[in-house]
């Protein structure tokens, strides 16, 4: 298949417009999936990092309403505190949340008096921050390392450190008196659980994964990150979610909310729930594998499919073409009948055949003329070389006589002399005059005397040999060329026709003589003129000496 072909070129044209609309189709689809699904995840994203909050924040409340709640209760208002009920209570109110790690009650001077598994009873925890700030108002501490009860509950639980954040709360008297410090902390676990709990499975499939910042802007959560993973300083506005380039990790979706603890204290922990974009726009690759496949084979399809058209529209052409190069190459019976059902191949396929009859048509009838015009050619060319011998003859014939005229006597004198100069036999030239010829015209007048011309030529013509020639010289002037004769033998002959013509009655004008001149022609002569000169001197000796006589010139020279 020729480059310039009209199906190589239907192929390509057809495959670039298919490939032009599939990757432009790609482009936008991928466009608009990336941007649909990027809100979708976005959303889902958002949805997950709110009901994360919000659990975290209910915890918070919860266990600050219970702290708080306890340090309200008539028990702890009136108790001793050092008593069974009181460490009965703390022990059930630990027993209904398995995060609770410690719940105490510390003396106004911070003595502790009551504590769950009576851990740290009898230690003074006047120098802790809950116990200071739980001494005038209900306290939600920060995250912390154990300090004191590190020792008591082991340094570390699943390769982390102990944290607890501290609840606490002030123990006042009917009097309003202060009476204890009312503390619980909190194992930091249940943040992890927390946020386990509210990621669903499928999202953490997706890698989806919160983070808790803290108020000092480091992480808290999870443990793996603290100190180790930079915060982003382009996190996304609170409540927003926002694709953004964590340092070392890569591109991700990511939405960051705040984490309110309650009316009376404020943490400043912020909630970062982030998914890298690969995964959150994975569908968006998935489909861009499917459009990709489904484009290539689309294209492959089209550009079968244009084949197959191309084909379809250009096998009738190339037939066309080839019976065109047919034509061109000489052939003569070319057909033009393609085999297509298109309307307009079918119209020029029959346009070409008629053409091609009227051609032919046209080729006999050029034939037909041609021949007949050869055959004109062949019977003018015939006439002319008639009409031509008979010009010849014309031009040597006299009008008068019908005899040799004065040119044709000429050219045999000449073919004569050059048959003497080759050695044939001698010829002898006679003139012959007619005497007194004027006096015949003067008397009879010009008809008659042309009627004596004519007969002394069919004279002088009947009675020489075919060998000879008598041709008209002059006005009554004729010359004989009599062909191997010598000069007695001439002589013979010159005195013969004088006597002839003076025997013969011509009607009308009565008796005419003749004087002749002869000459001999001489090897030594250049040409026959000179011979005619010789014959020509003879004849006027011949008038000089009395006319009616036949003289023979019988010296050379003149
Ligand atoms: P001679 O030869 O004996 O000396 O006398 P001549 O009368 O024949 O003298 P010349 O030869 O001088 O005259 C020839 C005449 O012939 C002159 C002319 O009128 C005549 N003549 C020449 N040609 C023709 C011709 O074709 N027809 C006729 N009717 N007369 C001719
Ligand atoms: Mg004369
Ligand atoms: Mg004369």
């Amino acid at each position: 298949m020729h480059i310039d072909s009209f199906r190589a070129r239907l192929v390509g044209y057809f495959g670039g417009l298919i490939l032009l609309v599939s990757l432009v189709l790609t482009l936008f689809l991928d466009r608009q999936a990336s941007n649909t699904l990027s809100k979708a995840s976005g959303s889902a994203l958002y949805g997950i990092a709110n009901s994360a909050a919000l659990m975290l924040e209910r915890n918070l409340a919860e266990r600050e309403r219970e702290t708080s709640l306890l340090s309200k209760s008539y028990l702890l208002k009136n108790a001793e505190l050092d008593s069974v009920a009181v460490q009965q209570r703390l022990e059930d109110i630990k027993a209904t949340y398995k995060y609770y790690a410690w719940i105490g009650v510390a003396t106004p001077d911070g003595a502790v008096v009551a504590a769950t598994d009576a851990m740290l009873v009898g230690q003074n925890v006047s120098q802790r921050q809950w116990f200071v700030a739980g001494l005038t108002g209900s306290y939600l501490g920060d995250v912390h390392k154990a300090v004191l009860l590190a020792k008591l509950l082991g340094e570390e639980q699943a390769g982390q450190p102990l944290r607890f954040i501290d609840f606490a709360a002030p123990v006042y008297a009917a009097d309003n008196s202060l009476r204890a410090v009312v503390a619980s902390h909190v194992n930091w676990d249940w943040v992890q659980d927390i946020l386990a709990s509210a990621i669903t499975a499928e999202a953490a499939s997706e890698d989806v994964e919160a983070l808790v910042l803290g108020e000092n802007g480091n992480w808290l959560h999870p443990f793996a990150y603290i100190g180790k993973l930079a915060v982003p300083e382009s996190l996304p506005e609170l409540g927003q979610v926002a694709i953004v380039d964590w340092p070392d990790e890569g591109r991700f979706l990511t939405t960051r909310l705040a984490v309110n603890a309650s009316t009376s204290s404020e943490l400043g922990w912020q909630l970062v729930v982030r998914q890298p974009i690969s995964r959150a726009l994975q569908p968006v690759d998935e489909l861009n594998k499917q459009l990709f496949i489904l484009c290539f084979f689309t294209l492959l399809l089209s550009i079968m499919l244009a084949y197959q058209l191309a084909r379809r529209f250009s096998y009738p052409i190339e037939r066309l073409a080839d019976s065109a190069e047919q034509i061109a190459l000489g052939g003569e019976h070319v057909d033009f009948a393609v085999n297509s059902s298109l309307h307009e191949f079918s119209r020029l396929s029959l346009s070409l055949g008629k053409m091609m009859e009227k051609l032919a048509v046209r080729r006999q009838e050029l034939e037909q003329a041609n021949t007949h015009l050869e055959q004109q050619v062949v019977i003018r060319t015939a006439d002319l070389e008639r009409a031509n011998a008979a010009l010849q003859d014309l031009s040597h014939k006299d009008a008068l006589t019908g005899i040799c005229n004065r040119r044709a006597a000429d050219e045999r004198l000449k073919t004569a002399h050059l048959a003497l100069k080759r050695g044939a036999a001698v010829y002898a030239v006679m003139l012959l005059d007619i005497d007194h010829f004027k006096q015949v015209n003067d008397n009879f007048g010009h008809e008659a005397g042309d009627k004596v011309i004519q007969q002394v030529a069919n004279l002088l013509q009947d009675s020489v040999r075919e060998t000879d020639i008598v041709a008209r010289y002059g006005g009554e002037e004729f010359i004989v060329v009599l062909a191997q004769t010598e000069p007695a033998k001439a002589t013979l002959i010159a005195e013969k026709l004088r006597a002839a013509i003076a025997a013969d009655r011509m009607t009308a004008v009565g008796q005419i003589t003749a004087s002749i001149g002869v000459a001999i022609a001489n090897i030594r002569d250049t040409d026959a003129e000179a011979v005619v000169r010789r014959a020509d001197a003879a004849m006027y000796q011949a008038k000089r000496t009395g006319r009616n006589r036949v003289q023979l010139c019988d010296s050379l020279l003149l």
